[in-house]
């Protein structure tokens, strides 16, 4: 096999990338300058070297080892903390600029299929509520997708919460978010209106 096709495989392994988009990329680069193709193999090469989990939030984080940007920041609400599926719904919902509180990242969804857990930080969950509990955590914001895995998940972090932690009021996202709906690509108004209305 040769570079073009060991690249066009590896582009095909994306979220939501097939042969043709995958043969796409290679020929942009192709196409493109070495200058191009360089930075991109060096910031590939730097995801390993400089990105690190952030030991709060557990989202990927590049910069310093310790805490993210957002974990670190003092002005933000100890009180409120949205539990989401993936560092991209936590993006989300940063951008729709609604949401002042803390994030923890699960690391996934359960899936229907199997109703396993595997993979997903559940355990790492729960201590870093008892550590929040101290600094003032006062309520849980489930906001998982609007789909049958979403819910899944919901009911079973909702049912560790209640047996391990009492003293903690759990809501989940409210309407606005449609059946279906993925937090990654709902719009802020959207967001916005499901956090109000959390319940
Ligand atoms: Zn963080």
């Amino acid at each position: 096999m040769d570079a073009i096709d060991r690249l066009a495989q590896l582009f095909e392994k994306f979220p939501g990338i097939g042969p043709r988009q995958a043969q796409r990329f290679v020929q942009y680069l192709l196409r493109s300058s070495p200058a191009i193709r360089r930075e991109l193999a060096d910031n590939l090469r730097e995801l390993g070297a400089a990105v690190h989990q952030c030991p709060s939030c557990l989202r990927f984080a590049s910069g310093e080892r310790g805490e993210c940007s957002i974990c670190a920041a003092s002005h933000r609400d100890s009180s409120l903390l949205a539990i989401v599926a993936s560092d991209a719904d936590l993006l989300a919902l940063e951008r729709s600029h609604t949401f002042s509180g803390r994030y923890f990242v699960l690391g996934g969804l359960i899936s229907l299929a199997s109703d396993k857990t595997n993979g997903l930080r559940i355990k790492e969950l729960l201590a870093s509520i008892s550590k929040r509990l101290q600094t003032g955590l006062k309520e849980v914001i489930l906001a998982f997708p609007a789909n049958p895995e979403g819910d899944a998940t919901a009911v079973r972090i909702r049912d560790e919460l209640e047996t391990s932690v009492t003293e903690l009021k759990i809501t989940k996202l409210g309407r606005g978010l449609s059946t279906g709906s993925e937090l990654e690509y709902a719009d802020p108004d959207t967001l916005k209106s499901a956090l109000e209305s959390r319940r």
